[in-house]
């Protein structure tokens, strides 16, 4: 894979009328290879392997909450980045995860070309899928650079979205109280 992305990124360069052989780009495409590499890394984890021995039985049933969690992403459209943060919270129902792993899983997914509604679905179901909670909130905010750099030039738009599920999505109370935590 690195060959390719080294080769593709020496045609970008090319292409948009740069001179690829001078100093300050002869080692570019190696470089920007490497990084489009880490940033696309989330294709080559799995959820089994992320979590793995993080599982812990608990008799709590009271709603955790994982606020703040930094979050970096590339859009699919655009391939320029998103950044933000997550907040995750559920309501156990005999097991709880180990709080890196949610740091964890957030990157996992967000490290591929992603759009933000549907990062925003995939980490609610691997919670959900991971601890069989009751029910899991989550909710992203990110600026999108697609936005703020070309297009519209927006520099100040955030996009906000949620995904409810179990009693997240049944019981009004729960959403509250996990809206009402997110927003102090
Ligand atoms: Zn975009």
């Amino acid at each position: 894979m690195h060959d390719n992305l080294k080769d593709s990124y020496k045609q970008i360069i090319a292409a948009v009328g740069e001179d690829g052989s001078r100093e300050g780009l002869l080692d570019t495409p190696k470089r920007a290879a490497k990084a489009m590499e880490y940033l696309t890394k989330g294709y080559h984890e799995t959820l089994e392997k992320i979590t793995n021995n993080a599982v812990f039985t608990s008799d709590a049933d009271d709603m955790v909450l994982i606020q703040d969690i930094e979050l970096y992403s590339m859009c699919e459209h655009h391939l320029l980045p998103f950044v933000g943060r997550c907040h995750i919270a559920y309501i156990p129902n005999g097991k709880v995860l180990g709080l890196s792993k949610f740091a964890r899983i957030v990157d996992m997914y967000a490290r591929r070309f992603q759009i933000q509604e549907q990062l925003t679905h995939q980490i609610a179901k691997a919670v959900e899928q991971v601890t069989g909670a009751k029910g899991v909130g989550v909710i992203v905010e990110a600026k999108h650079m697609c936005m703020m750099m070309r297009g519209v030039e927006k520099q100040n738009s955030k996009m906000r979205t949620s995904v409810m599920l179990g009693n997240f999505r049944e019981d009004p109370k729960t959403r509250n109280e996990f809206m009402q935590l997110v927003k102090n």
